[in-house]
């Protein structure tokens, strides 16, 4: 039998001593091996969870093009982790051994994230990557879409499985706008040319608030204004789910790939029956300031930036996907400074806590007088750097109901928030 390559790269193979179980969900067979210390997982709580999202993304999507699916999965202790790697038919997992104990939703939300790319990217496929030629970097402008829209829906399948309620997801979209408007980049550049750099990334000067964006970032609330936009243009007949149903059936399904941005913007008006043109121009190839209170506006919803006292870090780190973060600016007359953290050291540790995927919650619960504890690799060597944390006013995104709330907006929130157009066609 004669196996395309593009198939054999796309089946992992792992070698070693696991743990294994399986179950049937919907008509398939999925299967979970893990690759980890017994002692760092629960088999018993991760089953139920992969369960949940299976279920609700299968139906979300009223489709499943597999019969079995595998789920291989990595806690390591030491390296940063924390990401996965999709394929066809099954995808990696790997969560750090301590966030995976500390953060409940650590490995809900890459899961969401990993399986959702069955259909997002891995057979709803832009042009730009199909098929790969893997003699040489393969740019794209349409990551925004495949990585930034997959994260919106991640948090929209977290909601129908019930692992994550209205606050919390109204929290993590706020600090998403946050995140966007608090990288002056975003004034200049757009997610398709965010999404067509990808491969600068490793590159710390390129990687700065100052020089670039994000496409997970700004593509996550691109997805979201794309829905309530298509909402709002379809009376709520049409949503985010109706596109990727559209896509599915008109791309995926007869093996066509999509012609990048133009594509999403030919599904969006094909289920919305409007023009949307200057909505792709304005947010998707441009970069024109978002009104967020015009977005949220049908779903009831306003933004408020209030003034907060804070710990004052004096750094600030970044991180890219799989690597430890960091640090990218020190203030100069800060107490970081003055401990010996310097630009472009990694952090290993905070507080004796690994510093992985969720190492800005870590430093986002620390308060004005608490000591922070770094461990850093600081030109080739580890050291352990203390200081007493100072404060600073720093302004909170929050998205609160608007006054006067009408039992419409009411409405139509509850339709967003289960990811479902009042008129969608899903069983
Ligand atoms: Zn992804």
């Amino acid at each position: 039998m004669r196996v395309p390559l593009q198939c054999l790269v796309d089946s992992p193979v792992e070698i070693g001593a696991f743990e294994e179980t399986d179950f049937d969900e919907g008509g398939a067979h999925y299967r979970i091996v893990v690759d980890a210390d017994r002692g760092d997982y629960d088999l018993t709580k991760l089953v139920p969870v992969t369960k949940k999202i299976v279920a609700a993304e299968t139906a979300w999507m009223n489709d499943r093009p597999f019969r079995t699916y595998l789920f291989l999965c990595h806690f390591p202790r030491d390296s940063g982790g924390g990401g996965g790697m999709e394929h066809a038919y099954s995808t990696a997992i790997e969560v750090n051994a301590q966030v995976l104990a500390d953060n409940p939703l650590a490995f809900a939300d890459v899961t969401a994230h990993e399986f959702f790319h069955l259909w997002n990217v891995k057979r709803i496929r832009p042009q730009s990557l199909g098929p790969v030629d893997y003699t040489k970097e393969n740019y794209t402008s349409a990551l925004w879409f495949s990585e930034g829209v997959t994260n919106t829906v991640e948090d929209y399948i977290l909601l129908r499985a019930g692992l994550l309620d209205e606050n919390q997801f109204l929290h993590r979209l706020a600090g998403q706008i946050e995140e966007l408007e608090d990288r002056p980049a975003h004034l200049f550049q757009s997610a398709e040319e965010s999404s067509l750099y990808a491969w600068l990334e490793k590159y710390q000067q390129y990687w700065t608030p100052q020089r670039s964006i994000s496409y997970y970032n700004k593509g996550d609330l691109l997805g979201v204004m794309l829905d309530l936009a298509v909402r709002d243009a379809s009376d709520d007949k049409a949503s985010l789910r109706e596109i990727f149903q559209w896509m599915n059936r008109n791309y995926a399904q007869p093996g066509k790939f999509f012609p990048d941005s133009e594509g999403v913007r030919q599904a969006a008006e094909a289920v919305s029956h409007a023009d949307l043109k200057s909505f792709f121009t304005k947010y998707v190839a441009g970069t024109e300031e978002v009104v967020w209170n015009d977005i949220f506006k049908s779903v009831g919803l306003h933004l408020i930036r209030q003034p907060e006292t804070v710990a004052d870090l004096g750094f600030s780190a970044t991180r890219t996907l799989g690597s430890q973060p960091v640090v990218m600016d020190v203030r100069a007359g800060s107490d970081a400074e003055r401990a010996g953290l310097v630009e472009g050291d990694v952090i290993l540790e905070i507080n004796n806590r690994v510093a992985s995927s969720d190492f800005q919650e870590k430093l986002g619960q620390l308060h004005p007088g608490d000591t922070i504890q770094l461990k850093i690799q600081s030109s080739g060597r580890q050291r352990t750097l203390q200081w007493k944390l100072g404060s600073r006013e720093e302004i909170e995104f929050e998205l609160k109901d608007v006054d006067n709330i009408t039992p419409r907006q009411k409405a139509r929130r509850a339709a967003w928030l289960k990811g479902e157009s009042l008129g969608g066609t899903s069983p």
